[in-house]
């Protein structure tokens, strides 16, 4: 936001100095070295959004390549159908790839939300389809199931299973979700569309309206539209 660069080490500071801890935490091995998603499923989202921010801003190739091996093995194994993530509800996380269970599927809403948020910031180091097709998928099947169509009841944990024992609620005593979605909805006109230099990309089907300023071939810069409507909630 503000250019200042002390913000930016500071930032690089926290990712570097990991290494000495637990894996609750992402802090058993440093930041490079890491290639399996561990620990609790929302706070390894941010930091690998944060690894993927850093990167952009300083070219760190080790981390850009640490981010592909996590995301490669969260992709092989430890994803739900619907694109939610961390199965397990004693850590809020992350277990052994291919332990996926119906019935017990915690996949926090928050963790749903920190996935697209990595996502996003992959799909804008690389230009990659693969990490949108990943963010849609998770955005229409785990993250939007945390939220009553009405707006106004939450689901914590999203099961994929209930024995008629899951309701959304209006509220919860660990109050994350319900504000998270509130910050991620409002935020989702940023993840339609996007561009680099001449090439507008289409990342997301859903009722809208964008202008993007375009260098045409006598070397004008001159604004296009574009318009999409569907019927997607
Ligand atoms: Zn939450």
């Amino acid at each position: 936001m503000t250019g200042e660069k002390r913000y930016l080490d500071l930032a690089k500071f926290f990712l570097d100095v990991r290494g000495y801890g637990d894996e609750y935490s992402q802090n058993h091995k440093k930041v490079t070295e890491q290639n399996e998603v561990v620990g609790h499923a929302v706070r390894a989202c941010y930091m690998y959004s944060a690894m993927a921010d850093v990167a952009a801003l300083t070219g760190a190739d080790s981390y850009v390549s640490a981010l592909k091996n996590l995301w490669n093995e969260v992709i092989a194994g430890k994803v739900y159908i619907t694109g939610g993530i961390g199965s397990a509800g004693s850590n809020e996380g992350f277990t052994e790839a291919y332990d996926l269970p119906n019935f017990s599927a915690y996949c926090e809403t928050c963790s749903s939300i920190a996935f697209a948020l990595w996502n996003q910031r992959m799909f804008q180091l690389t230009g990659d389809a693969q990490y949108i097709d990943v963010l849609e998928r998770t955005l229409y099947n785990a993250l939007n199931a945390g939220l009553a169509l009405k707006g106004d009841h939450f689901f914590y944990p999203n099961p994929l299973e209930s024995r008629k024992n899951m309701e959304r609620t209006p509220w919860f005593s660990c109050a994350c979700c319900p504000p998270n979605m509130a910050r991620f909805f409002t935020s989702l006109p940023g993840y339609i569309y996007a561009k680099r230099e001449n090439t507008v990309y289409v990342n997301l089907f859903a009722t809208s309206e964008t202008t993007v300023k375009n260098v045409n071939s006598i070397g004008q810069t001159v604004p296009v539209t574009i318009s999409q409507n569907a019927n997607f909630p």
